[in-house]
């Protein structure tokens, strides 16, 4: 098995330029991170703000944070001093909440839409239908920068079965570009994982987030997903 270092080296020397490596952390412990870090890993990402808390804790402002886990209103206060970016927005109520507590901080935070491109009733993510009317709502809050789109798509046995939910969610990326709306820069579009992520950049993808194909299959023992 190759190491964290190796693996991160490779997916970095993989990837078309213009495209940035989210690390999913996963409840990794430290060590594995910082190796993410020494394979040229710039960007982690965290699925939990108390997993987040305790990382950044120790690694700091020298890698950015993307927040990429379903965010609960009442962690937002500690997201936001935390995290460079929120990739899942997916309600009003949620971006003004970040918005009310960078305020605090004086903090504008560049945010995503979640899209729930696959519509799953148990996923979280707005529905492509809703996004327009979302990001025309986050332009209005001066604290919140609404940077692009973020999916996860169903889960799938074949990669090429993620292609139509990375299409869908980008027509929905390229219909609010076109909206034009004021403060809004679509520039982002966060798309695949280490099964999808080829396809994902076939279809426009410039973030993709890995987690299995830097660390293995194994979790960390006590990782618990109900942070
Ligand atoms: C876990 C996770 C990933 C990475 O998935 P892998 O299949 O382990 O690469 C990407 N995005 C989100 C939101 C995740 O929770």
């Amino acid at each position: 098995m190759s190491s964290v270092n190796e693996n991160v080296r490779r997916i970095l020397g993989e990837l078309p330029p213009g495209r940035q490596l989210v690390v999913a952390a996963k409840g990794q412990p430290l060590e594995q991170l910082a190796a993410a870090i020494e394979g040229g890993a710039r960007i982690i990402g965290e699925n939990y703000v108390q997993e987040a808390q305790k990382a950044f804790d120790v690694i700091g402002n020298s890698v950015q944070w993307h927040c990429i886990g379903h965010l609960q209103k009442n962690k937002v206060k500690n997201a936001v001093a935390i995290f460079d970016m929120i990739e899942t927005v997916d309600s009003i109520e949620l971006a003004r909440e970040i918005d009310r507590r960078c305020k605090q901080i004086g903090k504008v935070m560049p945010v995503l839409i979640e899209v729930n491109s696959g519509r799953e009733a148990n996923k979280s993510g707005a529905p492509p239908e809703d996004v327009a009317i979302l990001a025309t709502e986050i332009a209005k809050l001066a604290n919140v920068r609404l940077m692009g789109l973020m999916t996860m798509g169903p889960t799938v046995s074949q990669p090429e079965e993620s292609r139509p939910y990375f299409r869908i969610t980008r027509q929905v990326f390229e219909e609010i570009a076109k909206l034009d709306l004021p403060g809004v820069t679509m520039k982002y579009l966060s798309m695949g994982m280490t099964n999808s992520y080829q396809v994902a950049i076939e279809e426009g993808a410039n973030i993709v987030r890995i987690g299995t194909g830097i660390f293995g299959e194994q979790r960390r023992e006590g990782a618990n997903p109900s942070l």
